[in-house]
């Protein structure tokens, strides 16, 4: 999966930051629709579920975010549960690659 940068079109690595062609800012997380469902290593709150989601589908996270905070409170912790299930459920992105930023994550 690659993405681009926005100011000169140079390829980059989805979690790079910055453009290594022109040096500018990539904006992060990028919307990446029809990406697989995995939990994202950076840009996570908790547990990287609603990120997941957000991702796989298009959607704002923000939105995936309050809804689900929102759904916990309205479902008397049922959404939690789901939370829990899809947290152990999702598999977590691999390790991209050494000397990734920020280190141990
Ligand atoms: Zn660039």
């Amino acid at each position: 999966m690659v993405a681009y940068c926005q100011h000169c079109g140079n390829a980059l690595h989805v979690s790079a930051r910055f453009c290594s062609s022109c040096g500018a800012a990539v904006p992060w997380p990028q919307p990446i629709p029809g990406r697989p469902l995995i939990r994202p290593r950076l840009g996570r709150q908790i547990g990287g579920v609603c990120l997941a989601l957000a991702q796989a589908n298009g959607w704002d996270v923000a939105a995936v975010r309050i809804l689900t905070v929102v759904g916990f409170f309205v479902s008397s912790g049922l959404v939690g549960v789901a939370y829990l299930a899809a947290w152990i459920g999702i598999p977590e992105e691999t390790a991209p690659y050494p000397g990734a930023y920020p280190p141990g994550v």
